[in-house]
């Protein structure tokens, strides 16, 4: 796809530009994508952009199966474990390629519940042994 050649943008987040603290913001995003990677070991590469939301209660967001997340600095603000509840949601829409799953507390539309970090791993690892179930 062409498309690919574009820089990654996105309507709902206006990303910042890489300078030395958004080095930094986005090393916080990419720790925790290593803590998955520690238990999947073939993870694929994520591209990872940071910036601000348009709309004031988006907190971060993926585009499904296509390796690419954003994160937002309000999300990054927030406390450890929300932090990585927000990036792990993410991560299975971008990864895994599912969508919102009222059920689940990770990939509820909204973030309700905070897992803690085994929980929220947990959680995780549960789309990656779906094989095929994707929900599209
Ligand atoms: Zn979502």
């Amino acid at each position: 796809m062409k498309t690919k050649e574009k820089q990654m943008q996105t309507k709902e987040i206006k990303n910042f530009k890489m300078n030395d603290e958004v080095y930094s913001l986005r090393r916080k995003v990419i720790n925790m994508i290593y803590e998955v990677k520690n238990h999947i070991e073939d993870l694929p590469r994520v591209e990872v952009r940071i910036g601000e939301a348009r709309c004031e209660n988006v907190l971060g967001l993926a585009m499904r199966g296509k390796r690419q997340l954003w994160i937002t600095k309000k999300a990054i603000d927030m406390s450890e474990d929300a932090l990585r509840n927000i990036v792990y949601h993410e991560l299975v829409h971008a990864i895994f390629g599912f969508r919102h799953d009222d059920k689940c507390p990770l990939m509820q539309p909204t973030l309700k519940t905070i897992l803690n970090k085994e929980d929220c791993l947990k959680n995780l690892l549960k789309y990656k042994n779906y094989n095929g179930g994707k929900n599209d």
